[in-house]
């Protein structure tokens, strides 16, 4: 369903009150409409199914000091039955989606083994004669306290692991042994406040349909998971969990990150054609699989992957990638509690390499920073992460970390073609220390008689504008460019990506972008660079048809949008998009753009434009 359609006049009401009208029934509970971030793209319509952090009442008591010793036993027996069920959950977990997701548990095993935690609590029960349930809460208080404090955001989610793990072993105390398994038993949309990454895990994938948070973003570990499992998820909805219920009907839209709380017969009816829109549609798509992303006059255009975990390789390759233009190599250092080695690394490279069979695969060297945190880290929260230790930046001051990936790479280099790029380029003598960096390891590599490729190709991504400003310079030393309009826009516009206040604001078809996409465009030409596009931008079919006029040879995106993508790209000729491109490099502003683009992609694809305005709109 088209945002637009919802949001007549600004009033997320105004459907609700037509339906209303309509329906005529008293006793129907009140349509609701909230919007949130899309996670995971898909409709769904489904029974809610709340998933509630279960608030344990914690008594106070104390125990007879000839007590205290059995009391300390069995909190170290809480501490031991906690252990095995974390294990347990770690090991289905490494099944059902692979050892990166199940490392997320590492955490929880470090809390519970905590010696300061452990040694505490006990010294509570002797000295107070408290019961080990109360000392643990007061224990565990003081942490979260104290983490909260410090205003960082990734202390504030390992808070969320520690309380995870305190309810966990508070439930063995109290005898609430296993609660009543938050799971649902049949197919449902999962709606919580937050979900711990144990509570995502847990639940009964068979019976999953949808997630809907009130928490996180695009780079939550809901979101994560919810592509990996290809279910559509919608984040970041602030305070909608309280309006929701148990057997509540909720539409969820992961494409425009909407939600519909018992949505009325009219827009229940709505989004019943727009799913069944989007199943022929998907269905059609998926039937080009086989053929070529090539314009009607024979301009072929390169379709591949971004992809975050090694696991995903699977889809892009059913999707019809043709390589992978975007491995971000961040979520597996995230999901680490520590530095992953030269040696893990290079495993996870040289599977990706090996999974693609010959394919090109485009490893990105580590873009940590912004909202991409590890603790291990990052010690000291920053005022402006989006433009402090980012990227390129970060590497270069810690060469240690970025000559172990460079190893990782080169020596999964001899496994299949592998290309790099450096992100959050702003000017020339960073690449060209990153180049020397390169030739540094490729030397200590071939001494030490590892077989690499000597010939990696080089490229950067172009997602600031001082970046496209230097385009011509920095052409000259390397290899490709890669637009990371994701980034470009927010640098562009001064619109953080991840504010849903602002992101009106976020507009692919800003006058300024198309200028800066283009001059990005023309110095990769002027020089014999090819220029490839890896932001979200290249899935929206209003700009596919730019960014082909503009003449990039590439475009990346994730697998599952890949046939859509192609679709826009079959379906216009080159030298018309090109037209199109000259008449609205004349345009001052986004909407006359819009407009202008809108008119011709209705023309020559009535199914895509059908998806592009919602698409266009939403964030
Ligand atoms: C981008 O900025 O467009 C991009 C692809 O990188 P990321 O989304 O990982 O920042
Ligand atoms: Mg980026």
């Amino acid at each position: 369903m088209k945002t637009e359609d919802l949001k007549s006049n600004g009033d997320e009401d105004v459907l609700a009150k037509t339906n209303r009208d309509q329906n005529n029934s008293e006793s129907r509970k009140r349509e609701i409409i909230r919007y949130g971030i899309s996670a995971a793209p898909g409709i769904v319509i489904g029974t809610a199914f709340v998933v509630d952090s279960q608030v344990l009442r914690v008594p106070r008591t104390r125990v007879s000091q000839d007590r205290a010793e059995a009391e300390i036993v069995r909190f170290q027996e809480a501490l031991d039955i906690t252990r095995g069920e974390l294990l347990q959950i770690k090991s289905d977990l490494a099944d059902q989606l692979g050892d990166d997701h199940a490392k997320i548990f590492d955490a929880h095993m470090l809390i519970l083994d905590d010696v300061m935690v452990k040694e505490s609590t006990e010294s509570l029960i002797r000295a107070e004669s408290y019961n080990a349930a109360w000392a643990l809460d007061i224990v565990i208080s003081k942490i979260v306290t104290s983490l909260g404090n410090i205003g960082d955001e990734y202390l504030k989610d390992r808070s969320a692991d520690i309380l995870d793990v305190k309810q966990r072993v508070l439930r063995k105390l109290l005898g609430i042994e296993s609660e009543h398994r938050q799971n649902p038993t049949e197919p449902s949309i999962i709606v919580a406040h937050e979900l711990s990454p144990s509570e995502t895990a847990q639940l009964d994938r068979r019976y999953v349909l949808g997630y809907a948070t009130d928490l996180g973003g695009r780079t939550s570990h809901t979101a994560i998971m919810a592509r990996s499992q290809g279910v559509p998820a919608v984040v970041g909805l602030e305070d909608t969990r309280p309006l929701i219920e148990t057997g509540d009907t909720v539409v969820l839209d992961g494409n425009c990150g909407t939600i519909v709380i018992n949505p009325l017969d009219g827009t229940r009816e709505t989004y019943e054609k727009e799913i069944e829109h989007w199943r022929q549609f998907e269905e059609q798509l998926l039937t080009l699989t086989g053929y070529p992303a090539e314009t009607l006059d024979h301009r072929k255009i390169e379709l591949m992957a971004n992809i975050d975990l090694p696991e995903e390789v699977a889809s892009a390759l059913d999707y019809g990638a043709e390589g992978v233009g975007l491995f971000r190599t961040e979520y597996f250092f995230i999901a680490q509690d520590q530095l992953p080695t030269e040696e893990e690394q290079y495993r996870v490279y040289r599977t990706l390499v090996e999974k693609m069979k010959g394919k090109p695969v485009t490893i990105r060297v580590l873009d940590i920073g912004g909202d991409k945190i590890a603790g291990y880290l990052h010690n000291s929260p920053e005022l402006n992460p989006f433009m402090g230790w980012r990227g390129i930046r970060f590497l270069l001051t810690r060469k240690d970390i970025f000559k172990t990936q460079l190893r990782a790479i080169y020596r999964a280099s001899a496994h299949g073609p592998v290309r790099m790029m450096f992100p959050l380029i702003v000017g020339v003598d960073e690449v060209v220390q990153a180049k020397k960096i390169c030739e540094e390891i490729k030397h200590e590599l071939t001494l030490a008689r590892y077989k690499i490729d000597p010939d990696v190709e080089i490229g950067i991504m172009i997602e600031t504008p001082s970046a496209v400003v230097l385009a011509n310079a920095l052409a000259k030393e390397v290899d490709f460019f890669s637009i990371g309009t994701n980034d470009l826009i927010q640098y562009t516009m001064a619109v953080d990506r991840g504010n849903t206040k602002i992101s009106h604001l976020y507009q692919h078809l800003h006058p300024s972008i198309i200028r800066f996409l283009k001059m990005t465009a023309d110095s990769a030409r002027k020089n014999g660079v090819p220029a490839a596009i890896c932001g979200e931008m290249c899935v929206d079919p209003m700009s596919a048809v730019v960014l082909v006029g503009l003449g990039l040879e590439e475009f990346s995106c994730s697998p599952n949008l890949i046939p859509e993508v192609k679709k826009t790209i079959r379906s216009v000729t080159f030298d018309e998009c090109k037209t199109l491109v000259k008449k609205i490099l004349k345009l001052s502003t986004t909407d006359k753009i819009e407009k202008r683009v809108w008119t011709f992609l209705k023309e020559r694809c009535p199914d895509l434009s059908m998806f592009a305005e919602g698409k266009q709109h939403g964030k």
